[in-house]
Protein backbone atom coordinates (compact mmCIF):
# COMPACT_ATOMS: atom_id res chain seq x y z
CA UNK A 1 0.00 0.00 0.00
CA UNK A 2 1.35 3.38 -0.75
CA UNK A 3 2.03 5.16 2.41
CA UNK A 4 1.63 9.13 2.40
CA UNK A 5 3.82 11.54 4.53
CA UNK A 6 2.78 15.28 5.43
CA UNK A 7 5.93 17.64 5.98
CA UNK A 8 5.15 21.24 6.80
CA UNK A 9 7.99 23.39 6.73
CA UNK A 10 8.42 21.42 3.43
CA UNK A 11 9.61 23.75 1.68
CA UNK A 12 12.41 25.29 3.76
CA UNK A 13 15.82 24.17 3.82
CA UNK A 14 15.17 20.71 6.01
CA UNK A 15 11.70 20.15 4.86
CA UNK A 16 12.95 19.70 1.13
CA UNK A 17 15.30 17.08 1.75
CA UNK A 18 13.04 15.04 3.65
CA UNK A 19 10.41 15.44 0.59
CA UNK A 20 13.24 14.46 -1.36
CA UNK A 21 13.79 11.73 0.53
CA UNK A 22 10.52 10.12 1.47
CA UNK A 23 9.45 10.78 -2.22
CA UNK A 24 12.54 8.72 -3.50
CA UNK A 25 11.44 6.17 -0.84
CA UNK A 26 8.27 5.76 -2.58
CA UNK A 27 5.91 7.67 -0.17
CA UNK A 28 3.09 9.98 -1.71
CA UNK A 29 4.09 13.62 -0.28
CA UNK A 30 2.11 16.33 0.62
CA UNK A 31 4.63 19.51 1.55
CA UNK A 32 3.00 22.28 3.56
CA UNK A 33 5.17 25.51 3.62
CA UNK A 34 3.80 29.14 3.76
CA UNK A 35 7.23 30.33 2.28
CA UNK A 36 7.65 32.97 4.65
CA UNK A 37 11.26 31.54 5.31
CA UNK A 38 11.06 28.38 2.89
CA UNK A 39 11.35 29.03 -0.98
CA UNK A 40 9.43 27.32 -3.67
CA UNK A 41 12.71 27.07 -5.72
CA UNK A 42 13.52 24.19 -3.02
CA UNK A 43 10.61 21.80 -4.77
CA UNK A 44 10.39 22.72 -7.81
CA UNK A 45 11.54 19.57 -8.99
CA UNK A 46 9.16 17.73 -7.30
CA UNK A 47 6.23 20.12 -8.56
CA UNK A 48 4.09 17.99 -11.34
CA UNK A 49 5.37 14.79 -10.22
CA UNK A 50 2.85 11.77 -9.13
CA UNK A 51 2.21 11.54 -5.70
CA UNK A 52 3.84 14.91 -5.15
CA UNK A 53 1.67 17.46 -3.85
CA UNK A 54 1.93 21.33 -2.72
CA UNK A 55 -0.31 22.85 -0.16
CA UNK A 56 0.65 27.14 0.60
CA UNK A 57 -1.02 27.12 3.92
CA UNK A 58 -0.02 28.56 7.59
CA UNK A 59 -0.20 25.40 10.26
CA UNK A 60 -0.71 27.41 12.93
CA UNK A 61 -4.47 28.03 11.28
CA UNK A 62 -7.26 25.17 11.28
CA UNK A 63 -5.16 21.95 9.33
CA UNK A 64 -7.03 19.90 7.29
CA UNK A 65 -6.54 17.60 3.90
CA UNK A 66 -8.47 14.91 1.80
CA UNK A 67 -7.30 11.57 2.17
CA UNK A 68 -5.28 9.13 4.74
CA UNK A 69 -2.10 10.21 6.27
CA UNK A 70 0.34 7.48 7.76
CA UNK A 71 2.88 10.05 8.98
CA UNK A 72 3.33 13.99 9.81
CA UNK A 73 6.90 15.53 10.28
CA UNK A 74 6.25 18.85 11.73
CA UNK A 75 8.94 20.87 10.33
CA UNK A 76 7.78 24.26 9.75
CA UNK A 77 9.33 27.26 11.74
CA UNK A 78 12.03 30.06 11.32
CA UNK A 79 15.14 28.73 12.27
CA UNK A 80 18.18 31.06 12.46
CA UNK A 81 18.53 33.41 14.97
CA UNK A 82 17.96 37.26 12.32
CA UNK A 83 14.59 35.09 11.60
CA UNK A 84 13.46 35.04 15.19
CA UNK A 85 14.46 38.51 16.24
CA UNK A 86 12.33 39.86 13.04
CA UNK A 87 9.23 37.12 13.47
CA UNK A 88 9.13 36.72 16.90
CA UNK A 89 5.85 35.93 17.00
CA UNK A 90 5.46 33.75 14.12
CA UNK A 91 8.06 31.69 15.56
CA UNK A 92 6.37 31.08 18.93
CA UNK A 93 3.06 30.72 16.76
CA UNK A 94 4.16 27.55 14.76
CA UNK A 95 5.90 25.71 17.18
CA UNK A 96 3.04 26.50 19.67
CA UNK A 97 -0.49 27.01 17.99
CA UNK A 98 1.57 24.98 14.63
CA UNK A 99 2.46 22.14 16.89
CA UNK A 100 -1.13 21.70 18.62
CA UNK A 101 -2.69 21.72 15.00
CA UNK A 102 -0.51 19.37 13.37
CA UNK A 103 -0.69 16.75 16.56
CA UNK A 104 -4.70 17.33 15.71
CA UNK A 105 -4.48 16.49 12.33
CA UNK A 106 -2.00 13.02 13.39
CA UNK A 107 -4.97 12.72 16.15
CA UNK A 108 -7.81 12.76 12.98
CA UNK A 109 -5.39 10.99 10.38
CA UNK A 110 -4.33 8.09 13.08
CA UNK A 111 -0.94 8.80 11.98
CA UNK A 112 2.56 8.46 13.41
CA UNK A 113 4.25 12.32 14.30
CA UNK A 114 7.49 13.60 14.35
CA UNK A 115 8.25 17.00 16.02
CA UNK A 116 11.39 18.50 14.88
CA UNK A 117 12.78 19.87 17.96
CA UNK A 118 16.43 21.40 18.78
CA UNK A 119 19.31 21.63 20.60
CA UNK A 120 18.32 25.21 21.67
CA UNK A 121 16.01 23.04 23.83
CA UNK A 122 19.38 23.07 26.06
CA UNK A 123 19.83 27.02 25.81
CA UNK A 124 23.47 28.08 27.02
CA UNK A 125 24.14 24.07 28.18
CA UNK A 126 25.62 23.79 31.85
CA UNK A 127 26.37 20.11 30.64
CA UNK A 128 28.76 19.29 28.15
CA UNK A 129 28.02 17.42 25.98
CA UNK A 130 24.73 17.48 25.91
CA UNK A 131 22.34 14.22 26.11
CA UNK A 132 18.79 14.40 25.95
CA UNK A 133 18.38 14.33 30.00
CA UNK A 134 19.42 17.76 30.43
CA UNK A 135 16.87 19.65 31.50
CA UNK A 136 18.76 22.84 30.00
CA UNK A 137 19.47 26.34 30.58
CA UNK A 138 16.74 28.47 28.90
CA UNK A 139 16.11 32.69 28.89
CA UNK A 140 12.71 32.34 28.83
CA UNK A 141 12.17 36.36 28.06
CA UNK A 142 15.28 36.46 25.76
CA UNK A 143 15.70 37.37 22.03
CA UNK A 144 16.10 33.55 21.74
CA UNK A 145 13.60 32.44 24.47
CA UNK A 146 10.70 32.20 21.56
CA UNK A 147 12.37 29.88 19.61
CA UNK A 148 13.67 28.20 22.56
CA UNK A 149 10.41 27.99 24.64
CA UNK A 150 7.93 27.36 21.57
CA UNK A 151 9.85 23.86 20.83
CA UNK A 152 9.83 23.20 24.56
CA UNK A 153 6.49 23.95 24.89
CA UNK A 154 6.31 21.71 21.68
CA UNK A 155 8.01 18.77 22.85
CA UNK A 156 5.39 19.22 26.39
CA UNK A 157 2.68 19.06 23.60
CA UNK A 158 3.93 15.75 21.53
CA UNK A 159 3.84 13.89 24.88
CA UNK A 160 0.73 15.40 25.95
CA UNK A 161 -0.69 13.93 22.88
CA UNK A 162 1.19 10.62 23.28
CA UNK A 163 0.67 9.60 26.37
CA UNK A 164 -3.16 11.18 26.85
CA UNK A 165 -4.40 10.23 22.87
CA UNK A 166 -2.05 7.64 22.66
CA UNK A 167 -0.71 9.44 19.36
CA UNK A 168 2.42 7.32 18.30
CA UNK A 169 5.50 10.27 18.59
CA UNK A 170 8.66 11.04 17.95
CA UNK A 171 10.99 13.99 18.87
CA UNK A 172 14.21 14.65 17.22
CA UNK A 173 16.15 17.13 18.74
CA UNK A 174 18.48 18.60 15.92
CA UNK A 175 21.67 20.23 16.40
CA UNK A 176 23.29 22.66 13.81
CA UNK A 177 22.93 21.22 10.45
CA UNK A 178 24.60 22.50 7.06
CA UNK A 179 24.23 21.50 2.88
CA UNK A 180 22.66 22.64 -0.06
CA UNK A 181 19.35 24.47 0.18
CA UNK A 182 20.32 27.38 3.23
CA UNK A 183 19.67 30.77 2.62
CA UNK A 184 22.43 32.50 1.95
CA UNK A 185 21.18 35.51 3.92
CA UNK A 186 19.51 33.60 7.07
CA UNK A 187 22.02 35.62 8.83
CA UNK A 188 23.85 31.95 10.15
CA UNK A 189 27.50 31.68 10.74
CA UNK A 190 28.05 28.94 8.08
CA UNK A 191 26.17 30.51 5.12
CA UNK A 192 27.37 34.05 6.53
CA UNK A 193 31.20 33.03 6.37
CA UNK A 194 30.97 31.10 3.19
CA UNK A 195 29.18 34.82 1.14
CA UNK A 196 31.79 36.90 2.87
CA UNK A 197 34.74 34.37 1.96
CA UNK A 198 33.55 33.95 -1.54
CA UNK A 199 33.22 37.53 -2.00
CA UNK A 200 36.42 38.32 -0.14
CA UNK A 201 34.40 40.56 2.38
CA UNK A 202 35.61 40.74 6.30
CA UNK A 203 34.55 37.27 8.20
CA UNK A 204 32.20 38.74 10.96
CA UNK A 205 32.93 36.30 14.40
CA UNK A 206 30.67 37.60 17.02
CA UNK A 207 32.53 38.23 20.42
CA UNK A 208 35.88 36.53 20.41
CA UNK A 209 35.15 33.46 18.69
CA UNK A 210 35.52 30.86 21.56
CA UNK A 211 31.85 29.78 21.88
CA UNK A 212 31.87 26.31 19.74
CA UNK A 213 29.25 24.72 17.81
CA UNK A 214 28.81 21.13 16.33
CA UNK A 215 28.05 21.49 12.48
CA UNK A 216 26.21 18.10 10.88
CA UNK A 217 25.83 17.34 7.07
CA UNK A 218 22.23 17.34 6.25
CA UNK A 219 22.11 14.06 4.27
CA UNK A 220 23.42 12.52 8.18
CA UNK A 221 20.60 14.51 9.29
CA UNK A 222 17.98 12.99 6.80
CA UNK A 223 18.99 9.70 7.65
CA UNK A 224 18.78 9.77 11.26
CA UNK A 225 15.30 11.63 11.00
CA UNK A 226 14.48 8.36 8.32
CA UNK A 227 15.61 6.19 11.45
CA UNK A 228 13.65 7.88 14.19
CA UNK A 229 10.64 8.08 12.00
CA UNK A 230 10.79 4.12 11.55
CA UNK A 231 11.80 3.61 15.23
CA UNK A 232 10.03 3.11 18.56
CA UNK A 233 11.58 5.63 20.17
CA UNK A 234 9.29 8.22 21.58
CA UNK A 235 11.19 9.72 24.24
CA UNK A 236 13.61 12.81 22.66
CA UNK A 237 16.47 11.76 20.56
CA UNK A 238 19.47 14.10 19.93
CA UNK A 239 21.01 14.01 16.03
CA UNK A 240 24.04 15.42 15.35
CA UNK A 241 27.75 15.38 14.71
CA UNK A 242 29.79 15.80 17.62
CA UNK A 243 32.82 17.01 15.97
CA UNK A 244 33.23 20.38 18.00
CA UNK A 245 35.20 23.51 16.51
CA UNK A 246 35.40 27.01 17.84
CA UNK A 247 33.60 29.57 15.85
CA UNK A 248 36.38 31.23 15.33
CA UNK A 249 38.55 28.04 14.10
CA UNK A 250 35.55 27.44 11.78
CA UNK A 251 36.09 30.98 10.10
CA UNK A 252 39.71 30.13 9.75
CA UNK A 253 38.42 26.81 7.96
CA UNK A 254 36.04 28.52 5.50
CA UNK A 255 38.35 30.81 4.53
CA UNK A 256 41.07 28.32 3.42
CA UNK A 257 38.46 25.69 2.30
CA UNK A 258 37.58 28.95 -0.24
CA UNK A 259 41.03 30.10 -0.89
CA UNK A 260 39.69 33.73 0.69
CA UNK A 261 41.60 36.82 1.38
CA UNK A 262 39.17 37.83 3.70
CA UNK A 263 40.60 39.01 6.82
CA UNK A 264 38.34 38.29 10.68
CA UNK A 265 36.68 41.18 12.17
CA UNK A 266 34.81 40.73 15.33
CA UNK A 267 31.71 42.06 16.53
CA UNK A 268 29.08 41.69 19.42
CA UNK A 269 28.67 38.69 20.70
CA UNK A 270 24.14 38.46 20.56
CA UNK A 271 22.73 37.99 24.29
CA UNK A 272 22.16 34.26 25.11
CA UNK A 273 24.39 32.60 22.66
CA UNK A 274 25.07 29.37 23.66
CA UNK A 275 28.67 29.32 24.55
CA UNK A 276 29.11 25.65 23.94
CA UNK A 277 26.93 22.99 21.71
CA UNK A 278 27.82 19.44 21.44
CA UNK A 279 25.75 16.51 20.80
CA UNK A 280 25.99 13.00 22.78
CA UNK A 281 24.52 10.59 20.21
CA UNK A 282 25.11 7.46 21.74
CA UNK A 283 21.37 7.12 22.37
CA UNK A 284 21.04 7.73 18.46
CA UNK A 285 24.16 5.23 18.10
CA UNK A 286 22.11 2.76 20.41
CA UNK A 287 18.74 2.55 19.45
CA UNK A 288 19.00 3.72 15.88
CA UNK A 289 22.40 1.88 15.21
CA UNK A 290 22.68 6.03 13.81
CA UNK A 291 26.22 8.07 13.56
CA UNK A 292 26.81 10.73 10.86
CA UNK A 293 28.91 9.28 8.02
CA UNK A 294 30.07 12.77 6.76
CA UNK A 295 33.08 14.52 8.46
CA UNK A 296 32.76 18.65 8.37
CA UNK A 297 35.66 19.07 5.70
CA UNK A 298 34.03 16.50 3.39
CA UNK A 299 30.37 17.87 3.89
CA UNK A 300 31.78 21.31 3.56
CA UNK A 301 33.18 20.50 0.44
CA UNK A 302 30.40 19.12 -0.59
CA UNK A 303 28.59 22.23 0.35
CA UNK A 304 31.09 24.46 -1.27
CA UNK A 305 29.56 24.48 -5.25
CA UNK A 306 26.18 25.01 -3.82
CA UNK A 307 27.51 27.96 -1.79
CA UNK A 308 29.44 29.47 -4.92
CA UNK A 309 26.42 29.17 -7.61
CA UNK A 310 24.05 30.95 -4.93
CA UNK A 311 26.99 33.92 -4.62
CA UNK A 312 27.42 34.23 -8.39
CA UNK A 313 23.09 34.45 -8.74
CA UNK A 314 21.87 36.45 -6.02
CA UNK A 315 25.31 37.45 -4.10
N1 LIG B 1 28.08 33.89 14.42
C1 LIG B 1 29.17 34.65 14.05
N2 LIG B 1 29.08 35.43 12.95
C2 LIG B 1 27.96 35.48 12.16
C3 LIG B 1 26.86 34.68 12.53
C4 LIG B 1 26.94 33.90 13.67
O1 LIG B 1 30.21 34.63 14.72
O2 LIG B 1 27.96 36.22 11.16
C5 LIG B 1 28.19 33.05 15.63
C6 LIG B 1 27.00 33.12 16.58
O3 LIG B 1 27.18 34.18 17.49
C7 LIG B 1 27.05 31.76 17.24
C8 LIG B 1 27.61 30.85 16.17
O4 LIG B 1 28.23 31.69 15.21
O5 LIG B 1 27.93 31.75 18.33
C9 LIG B 1 26.56 30.02 15.45
O6 LIG B 1 25.51 30.87 15.11
P1 LIG B 1 24.34 30.48 14.14
O7 LIG B 1 23.51 31.70 13.95
O8 LIG B 1 24.87 29.81 12.95
O9 LIG B 1 23.48 29.37 14.90
P2 LIG B 1 23.14 29.02 16.41
O10 LIG B 1 23.88 27.77 16.62
O11 LIG B 1 23.63 30.11 17.34
O12 LIG B 1 21.68 28.89 16.42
Amino acid sequence: MEKRVLITGGAGFLGSHLCDRYFNEGWDVICIDNLITGSAGNITHLIGKEGFKFIKYDVTNYLDVDGPVDLILHFASPASPIDYLEMPIQTLKVGSLGTHKTLGLARAKNARYLLASTSEVYGDPLEHPQKETYWGNVNPTGYRGVYDEAKRFAEAMTMAYNRYHKIDTRIVRIFNTYGSRMRLRDGRALPTFFRQALQNEPITVFGNGSQTRSFMFVDDLVEGIYRLAESSEVEPVNIGNPQEISILDFAKEIIELTESESEIIFKELPADDPQIRQPDISKAKRILNWEPKTDRKTGLLKTLEYFKEQVLNHG
